[in-house]
């Protein structure tokens, strides 16, 4: 079989976006949003391979931040949520406002801290005033050559009416963050679970931000998805969990393929955190186009809950079930973006290497998160009794493993390349040995390894070879 033998050790390629958005796209992990009609600026959709990738991402988050810990619990809250909530959390203010500048001429908007960097000027602390002083000093222009306006602030939540009557009562906003579905349902889990101190709640799911320039690929988009935790402690030792919670970030990094050496983590200073938070870092991964946020982790005090009580009413309290004493439970808040983390996995596992001679393709995602585990192939499709055995071996896999492909496309060669680059931890081909010894091969991704298998021992065996990954 075609690449039985290889001694070159993989390589790592310096990877490009474009590498990476044409693989996803040719492969049918990510496609533009809205793509016959031209597309539609800072939305992706995702296709067949994508969806089983982001799904198994969500899943292994969910399985080591909510179910493998003893105090968590999940919710699910709706994206509309009652305009009073945006006001309370202060959103509809200028604290969701990013800084943009215009071009006078073609009225494209830019935002002007990004416009700046891309020009050399650190806008780290400078007011709206500094910046448009800055570019009129340096007499920048827009990317189109053209004069640029004041900078001004632009709030970046979506509006939309709920229901007929289009008035002020109407406005809802399409949720920025899954945050606020979590704070706002935080005296229903107390009244119906009464879990004690500390616990966390957590959920999935979309949020909507109206970017000024989405770009970077998935990276900054106008609809994406948030893996988002409240974590409620007691003011008192918030330093220890909060390095608790460091800890537990690092090794759900790990987990999913990406190497801490490429991570940076940046301690917030204190002038550039939001005002409620005593700490921020957040957990930049070296990108293709550069080192950015990939996770925050903030100790958000009891600023939401406060502002809450104070704006609904109710009593966002606990008391303390020892000495009684009633007070507002603080939070520390882990904020992953689903969309981010996959492009980091997918950076993180994107490898090119040389096998005999040949360059090779290939997706080294760990076999948890690969959108198929195994393929199964006849070596030749026009051989019945080969056919025959591979479905056999496929149906009974299919039905242990779950996502299980059967490939019988092109030659052996061609199909490895292509579960290469899809991440399929492990190849299985019948050939015509099988049908004299009852064994097939299994072929590893990384190694390349090829080891013949009896089929009775196949998941005595399968269950080894995906733990070597
Ligand atoms: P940035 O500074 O890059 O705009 P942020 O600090 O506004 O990000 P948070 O409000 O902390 O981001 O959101 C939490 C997480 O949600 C981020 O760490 C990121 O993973 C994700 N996220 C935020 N905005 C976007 C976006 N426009 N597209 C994709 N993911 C996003």
């Amino acid at each position: 079989m075609a690449d039985k033998k290889t001694t070159k050790p993989a390589e790592k390629h310096s990877l490009s976006l474009d590498d990476l958005a044409s693989l996803t796209k040719r492969r049918g992990f990510i496609y533009q949003g809205s793509d016959i009609y031209g597309g539609l600026a800072g939305t992706w959709d995702y296709g067949p391979y994508g969806v089983a990738l982001k799904n198994n991402l969500k899943q292994a988050w969910w399985k080591f931040f909510v179910e493998q810990r003893d105090n968590m619990y999940g919710i699910d809250a709706a994206i509309l949520m009652n305009a009073r909530v945006w006001e309370a959390s202060g959103h509809t203010g200028a604290g969701f406002a990013d800084p943009l500048v215009e071009d006078k001429v073609t009225r494209k908007r830019y935002r002007v801290d990004h416009f700046l960097e891309d020009n050399g000027v650190d806008p780290s602390g400078m007011t709206l005033e500094q910046m448009t002083a800055k570019i009129k000093e340096l007499k920048l222009k827009s990317p189109e050559g053209n004069e640029l306006g004041e900078a001004r602030q632009f709030n970046l939540m979506f509006e939309t009416r709920a229901g007929v009557v289009e008035d002020s009562a109407s406005k809802v906003y399409l949720r920025p963050e899954t945050a606020q579905g979590i704070f706002v349902n935080f005296k229903n889990v107390m009244d119906s679970l009464h879990p004690r101190l500390p616990f966390g709640l957590a959920q999935i799911g979309k949020a909507f931000r109206n970017e000024i320039t989405p770009k970077d690929f998935v990276f900054r988009t106008r609809e994406f998805e948030q893996m988002e935790i409240e974590y409620f402690i007691k003011p008192d030792g918030w330093e220890r969990e909060f390095d608790g919670w460091v800890a537990a970030i690092r090794n759900f990094m790990q987990q999913v393929g990406i190497d801490l050496n490429d991570i940076h983590e940046l301690d917030v200073p204190a002038e550039e955190r939001a005002h409620y938070s005593k700490r921020t870092i957040d957990f930049e991964y070296k990108f293709p186009f550069g080192t950015k946020e990939l996770i925050g982790l903030a100790y958000r005090t009891d600023f939401d809950l406060s502002n809450h009580t104070k704006n609904s009413g109710a009593e966002l309290t606990y008391q303390d079930p020892h000495s009684g004493e009633k007070f507002i439970p603080h939070v520390i808040e882990p904020s992953f973006g689903v969309d981010r983390l996959m492009l980091a996995v997918l950076s993180a596992a994107y490898t090119i290497e040389e096998v005999n001679g040949d360059k090779r393709t290939v997706l080294k995602l760990k076999p948890e998160l690969a959108p198929i585990k195994l393929a199964v192939s006849p070596l030749l499709r026009n051989k019945p009794e080969l056919v025959e055995k591979a479905q056999e071996v496929y149906r009974s896999l299919k039905q242990k493993y779950g996502a299980v492909m059967y490939d019988d496309n092109g030659n052996i060669g061609k199909r490895y390349r292509r579960q290469d680059e899809i991440g399929t931890p492990l190849c299985i081909v019948i050939d015509f040995d099988t049908l004299k010894d009852k064994a097939v091969t299994i072929r590893n991704r990384d190694t390349l390894e090829q080891v013949g298998v009896k089929i009775d021992e196949l998941p005595e065996q399968i269950d080894p070879e995906l733990a070597k990954f």
